[in-house]
C-alpha cells in the first residue's frame, strides 16, 4: 500500500524501532509531535511513554486509520503538510518546549528543515530519519566535501550529532539509500546575524563549487573585505567556517 508520491518506506525492524524509541526517550507530559507517522510503527512505542502525541500525517487514507486505531484524547491527528505546518499553534506546558520526532519523506526533507528551523526557538529538540547522506551533509566540518549550505545554515541554529546508521532492509518496502538517524538540538546562543543575509551569502559561496571564493561572491563582496573578516580569497567555499560566513553575512547591508 505504499505510496511513492509521499515517499512512504515504512519501518518494519523492531530492532531499530526499539533503538529509535531508546534514543528519543519519551517522557509523560511531554509534547511531542511526529511527522509522517504512517502506519504508526513508531507512534505505538512512543503512546507508551506519553501522555498525549500530536501527529502530522498527508496520506488521507492514513490519516483514517489512524484515528480508527487510537483513542483520540491521546493521539492528536492532524491531517495536512507538514511544509505548511504551523508548529507554533500546536500546545506546550508553560516553560516547556516541543519535541519533534519522525522518519521523515526524503524527497521533501530538506524543504522540511528549512520550514521547521523558523520554529527553533520553541523547540526543545528534532530527532529524525534521513537518507544518511543528508545526515552527513548536515553535520559535516569545513574541510570535508559534504560540506555545503545545509551544514553551514543548519549549524548556526542547531547542535547535530549522527545518532546512527538504519540499512534499507529495516523498511517496507527498503529505500534505495542508507539511512539514519539525527539529534538536532537548538542552539541557546546563536552567532547574531540576519538569517536571510547568511543565506544569501552561503548561496552564493556554494553557487559554483569548484571556483574559489572571491569569484563565487564577486559583485557582493571585494577581495578586501574577504580578507577583512580572515578569509583568503583563494579557497573554496568548502573550507570556510560558520564564523566567517556570519561575518561576511554582517558586512551586507539591509
Ligand atoms: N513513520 C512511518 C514509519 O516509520 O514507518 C512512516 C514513514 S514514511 C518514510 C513517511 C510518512 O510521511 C508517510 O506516512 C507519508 O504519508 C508521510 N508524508 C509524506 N509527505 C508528507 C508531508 N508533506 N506532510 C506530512 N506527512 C507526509
Amino acid at each position: 500500500i505504499a505510496r511513492k508520491r509521499f515517499g512512504q518506506n515504512f519501518l518494519t525492524d523492531q530492532l531499530v524501532l526499539s533503538n529509535i524509541i531508546a534514543t528519543i526517550n519519551p517522557q509523560p507530559d511531554q509534547s511531542m509531535v511526529e511527522i509522517g507517522p504512517g502506519l504508526a510503527a513508531m507512534t505505538r512505542l512512543l503512546l507508551d511513554g506519553l501522555t498525549t502525541l500530536h501527529v502530522v500525517e498527508l496520506d488521507r487514507d492514513l490519516v483514517a486509520r489512524l484515528k480508527k486505531s487510537f483513542d483520540p484524547a491521546k493521539l492528536i491527528v492532524h491531517e495536512g503538510d507538514a511544509l505548511q505546518f504551523d508548529f507554533s499553534a500546536l500546545p506546550v506546558a508553560a516553560g516547556k518546549k516541543l519535541r519533534i520526532v519522525g522518519n521523515l519523506p526524503y524527497n521533501i526533507s530538506s524543504p522540511l528543515l528549512f520550514h521547521l528551523a523558523e520554529f527553533a526557538h520553541l523547540v526543545e529538540d528534532q530527532h529524525f530519519m534521513l537518507q544518511k547522506e543528508v545526515v552527513e551533509r548536515m553535520v559535516a566540518e569545513p574541510g570535508s566535501k559534504a560540506y555545503g549550505r545545509l551544514s553551514v545554515m543548519l549549524q548556526w541554529r542547531y547542535h547535530m550529532e549522527m545518532m546512527f546508521v538504519v540499512p534499507p532492509t529495516a523498511f517496507d518496502p527498503p529505500p534505495r539509500v542508507e539511512s539514519a538517524i539525527v539529534r538536532m538540538i537548538p542552539k541557546q546562543t546563536r552567532l547574531a546575524c540576519d538569517v536571510r543575509k547568511l543565506e544569501q551569502v552561503v548561496t552564493k559561496a556554494f553557487s559554483q563549487r569548484r571556483k574559489v571564493v572571491r569569484n563565487c561572491v564577486a559583485g557582493m563582496f571585494t577581495e578586501q573585505q574577504l580578507l577583512d573578516v580572515g578569509i583568503n580569497p583563494q579557497v573554496r567555499a568548502e573550507t570556510i567556517a560558520l564564523e566567517q560566513y556570519v561575518a561576511l553575512a554582517n558586512l551586507l547591508a539591509d
